[in-house]
């Protein structure tokens, strides 16, 4: 099948099993050719994510218009020298992992006047291997929320992952514990969870954004 067949498959899949409220699907197109972009664009698929900002630059730059021909997602963790390739192409960003980021890209957006949505990365999974906020951290920066969005840098929600030995009880407590943490302090904000592995989890759990690269587009080359 090709990649908006996939695409489309899963979306169906995700609206029968939840007609009310089904997460938006952002293909992760990292590592893929630009070919199976420019394939996934012409068959109406809108949200992509990348987690080499480079690699997305050098594959998106001439596919379109921002926001109008693709949605453009940096997924994974936000890092300063990252932070002034955005404007122009990235609509959303997935993984501010430090208060330090957070500053440094408002500045930024806010300089180049370019509309960026970010999610905080929460680590609830206590290894080392994952950047982001602990459960204490993430908590402590909510009682500042007047802070946490400027004029063209808005808060939009947290992005966790599951543990990386993908056991999944361990998974759906960890989506489960975020989805708490967000009812009781931003409930307006959106969860971005679920890979290839468990997205049917975040779906019962309550995302928003699933980020879905190899059951769209295969194995990355
Ligand atoms: C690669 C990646 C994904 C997609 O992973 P698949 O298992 O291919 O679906 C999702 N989120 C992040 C942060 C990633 O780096």
């Amino acid at each position: 099948m090709g990649v908006s067949e996939n695409y489309r498959s899963i979306v169906q899949e995700l609206e029968s099993l939840k007609p009310e409220g089904t997460p938006t699907l952002i293909a992760v197109s990292k590592f893929q050719p630009k070919e199976k972009v420019q394939e996934a664009i012409s068959g109406g698929v809108i949200h992509f994510g990348e987690n080499r900002v480079q690699e997305g630059i050098e594959k998106f730059s001439d596919l379109g218009k921002p926001e109008k021909d693709f949605i453009l997602h940096h997924i994974g963790p936000v890092q300063s020298s990252h932070i002034r390739k955005y404007s122009g192409l990235y609509s959303f960003v997935h993984g501010v992992g430090s208060q330090k980021i957070l500053e440094e890209l408002k500045k930024r957006m806010d300089q180049d006047r370019w509309k960026i949505r970010y999610f905080l990365q929460v680590n609830l999974t206590h290894e080392d291997s994952k950047s982001g906020f602990s459960k204490e951290d993430i908590m402590e920066l909510l009682l500042k929320k007047e802070t946490l969005s400027s004029e063209f840098c808005v808060l939009e929600g947290f992005m966790t992952m599951g543990p990386s030995s993908g056991d999944l009880e361990e998974t759906r407590k960890v989506f489960r514990e975020i989805s708490d943490i967000r009812k009781e302090f931003l409930p307006q904000g959106k969860l971005s969870m679920g890979m290839s592995g468990d997205y049917k989890i975040a779906l019962e759990e309550g995302s928003d954004y699933l980020r879905i690269g190899t059951a769209i587009f295969g194995e990355r080359t």
